[in-house]
């Protein structure tokens, strides 16, 4: 199509690589769970647009709510006063642990929220060193990048102290299941490859990109444990696993019994609208005042209104129960399916954040990068547009907006049984 022949002569390389599809879809029009293409076909969205939109595509009470603050004043740069962020501000610090006092810095984006967490945590501690997970992925700017552990995201010349702990993937985990060696390896690491002193750890509370790796019990309280100990933060990145996505609690960590000292979030809050914010312990961020800091669109006043919307809605709708409950129909259906397909080597997941991952056989669990490929292009023939993720992209994520229901859960599983039957005979 035109567009497809445009978008491959005038987007830069960087962007050409990443086509998900053999052939191109082009989108047109997003309802709830649903998209619809130009030609008129429709889809089931289990990647939310890559994890965006959580309330569903083209809400209308978030679309209201944009519209409206766009016509009476689209943008009012972060220095001034502007009650709709002033408001939001207070909305995101109510939904973090209480006994704690919680600011708030918006962004545009999840790397500039972790970009600006990276800083701030060296800022407060006034020590260089940071850890992150292997199998990280939290952003695509510079300092984000450089907290990134997938080399796959990692371009040369990214800024440095930093040091890379095992993810404590509990299927394929360097040190197999269990919690306690990938910890012994913290402060491994903190004594053989930091000063010693740290300014933190970033952990996404359950791996987006990294293929769905939730963290074992024990491993958030004793990764901030060892951490402060050397003069760190435990940092949540939210992006994909906040916003009522695992089901069972508003923001992933409040399964695992830490506090952490900074939340970054992104992705959800706006349902597709660009907004990220940083959310910290209130003496933490006051050290920053030292120096000048804002992001010229951050407090945007547009994207803002449609935050709050999105809060309001998920209230509301009550989707966050929503996705525990159907997360859970889903999850009970992808086991069905790994009992049927041998390439199936893993079923993982809570909430509406779900993956299966393929192998070329189950007991050496070599990653099946191919019969993955395979699968993911036999759902895009049923409809269904899913994500690759992991290390290897041996992963087929699920992330679906928060409205999916369970008349999906029933459409999508059989569409996945088609798919897996065509994939792998
Ligand atoms: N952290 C995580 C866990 C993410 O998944 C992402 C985006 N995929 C980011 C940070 C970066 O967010 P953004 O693309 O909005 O900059």
């Amino acid at each position: 199509s035109n567009t497809a022949a445009r978008r491959d002569q005038y987007y830069a390389a960087s962007l050409t690589r990443f086509t998900p599809f053999r052939e191109p879809i082009v989108f047109k029009k997003g309802q709830g769970q649903y998209l619809w293409d130009t030609e008129g076909r429709k889809y089931t969205d289990l990647l939310g647009m890559n994890v965006c939109i959580s309330v569903g595509h083209s809400h209308p009470r978030v679309v209201a709510a944009a519209t409206a603050q766009a016509q009476e004043l689209t943008h009012c740069t972060t220095m001034f006063y502007h009650p709709t962020p002033a408001h939001l501000a207070e909305e995101l610090a109510a939904t973090m642990p209480k006994g704690h006092d919680w600011v708030v810095h918006l962004t545009n984006s999840g790397s500039e929220a972790v970009d600006l967490a990276m800083t701030m945590a060296r800022t407060y501690t006034g020590n260089l060193d940071l850890l992150a997970l292997r199998t990280a992925y939290h952003g695509p700017t510079a300092a984000a990048q450089s907290i990134t552990g997938i080399s796959d995201w990692r371009h040369p010349g990214m800024p440095g102290n930093v040091a890379f702990v095992p993810e404590p993937n509990q299927y394929r985990g360097i040190f197999g299941p269990g919690t306690q060696p990938y910890l012994d390896e913290i402060d491994r690491t903190i004594a053989t490859a930091t000063s010693g002193k740290v300014a933190g750890i970033f952990v996404e509370s359950v791996q987006g990109y990294g293929g769905i790796i939730e963290m074992p019990p024990g491993y958030m309280s004793g990764a901030a444990e060892r951490v402060r100990a050397a003069g760190g933060l435990y940092i949540a990145d939210e992006v994909q696993s906040g916003f009522g996505r695992t089901g069972e609690n508003f923001w992933g960590f409040e399964a695992y019994g830490v506090v952490p000292d900074i939340v970054v979030m992104a992705k959800g809050l706006g349902n597709g609208f660009p907004i990220g914010a940083v959310v910290a312990k209130k003496h933490i961020a006051e050290p920053m005042a030292e120096r000048f800091m804002f992001h010229t669109y951050g407090a945007n006043p547009t994207s803002a209104a449609a935050a709050r919307a999105v809060l309001a809605v998920m209230r509301d709708e009550g989707l966050q129960e929503n996705a525990r409950v159907v997360g859970a129909a889903l999850l009970e259906r992808l086991h069905g399916l790994k009992d049927k397909y041998q390439v199936i080597g893993d079923v993982r997941g809570k909430g509406l954040m779900l993956a299966l991952e393929f192998v070329k056989d189950r007991d050496s669990k070599t990653p099946d990068k191919d019969v993955t490929t395979e699968v993911f292009e036999a759902c895009r023939a049923q409809g269904i547009i899913l994500s690759k993720s992991g290390p290897f992209q041996q992963c087929l994520r699920m992330v679906p907006p928060l409205c999916l229901s369970l008349d999906d859960v029933d459409q999508v599983a059989n569409s996945l049984d088609q798919a897996l039957e065509t994939a792998v005979n």
